[in-house]
């Protein structure tokens, strides 16, 4: 399986890091090793001193699909769940500077955090599904799918242009505004239609 990730697909998300809106999404994948093993915490990496968190609705993919039209597109997936896309920030940052790509800052081991997965009969509008981070039980972050640049069926059709979609891949689907650092001690907690989803130590 493979995590397909989408960058800047919330406005205010694109202003808070200073990047433009995009006109098309902007995708980078992950590895399967990014996710983190059953029941583990998130281990902060030596690499890194400005871990953020990103939460993201999640797509999970269950059929495969290549060259989707976006009308059949709600067909290729049955189960949306929240997840967090780490980000090493710091090292980001270099890599973007120097022009170079991102994946030691974005598919290292434990980036990709998911939560429990429910079924999209439980939205009954796919474009109203609200979702909250919360951090030490603090709201840090509050999206809605209504607030994305490219909907869900919009980034299916887009991504199978170029990647072939298969049983059990993972769409991430971009943040809203409101990322920031997550400390060692922490602990994360993701809500997607005010049911509580993921649970994530930081360690
Ligand atoms: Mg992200």
């Amino acid at each position: 399986m493979k995590i397909i990730c989408v960058g800047r697909n919330y406005k205010a998300h694109a202003a808070e890091l200073k990047n433009e809106v995009p006109k098309e999404p902007v995708l980078f994948l992950k590895p399967q090793t990014a996710i983190p093993l059953k029941n583990q915490p998130f281990f902060y990496p030596d690499f890194s001193t400005s871990i953020h968190y990103e939460a993201e609705i999640v797509v999970k993919i269950n059929k495969v699909g290549k060259h989707i039209a976006p009308e059949f597109a709600e067909r290729y997936y049955q189960e949306l769940s929240l997840g967090i896309d780490f980000t090493a920030r710091d090292l980001q940052a270099e890599l973007k500077a120097k022009g170079l790509p991102w994946e030691k800052a974005k598919a290292f081991d434990g980036s990709a955090a998911v939560g429990r997965f429910i079924p999209k009969e439980s939205f009954p509008n796919m474009g109203n599904i609200e979702f909250q981070l919360m951090l030490n039980h603090e709201q840090k972050q509050r999206g809605n799918s209504e607030d994305m640049l490219f909907s869900i069926d919009q980034l299916i059709a887009y991504i199978s242009q170029f990647f072939t979609l298969k049983i059990g891949d993972l769409i991430f689907t971009g943040t809203p505004e409101g990322v920031g650092e997550v400390k060692k001690g922490d602990h994360l907690e993701g809500l997607l239609g005010g049911e509580k989803v993921l649970a994530v130590d930081i360690r």
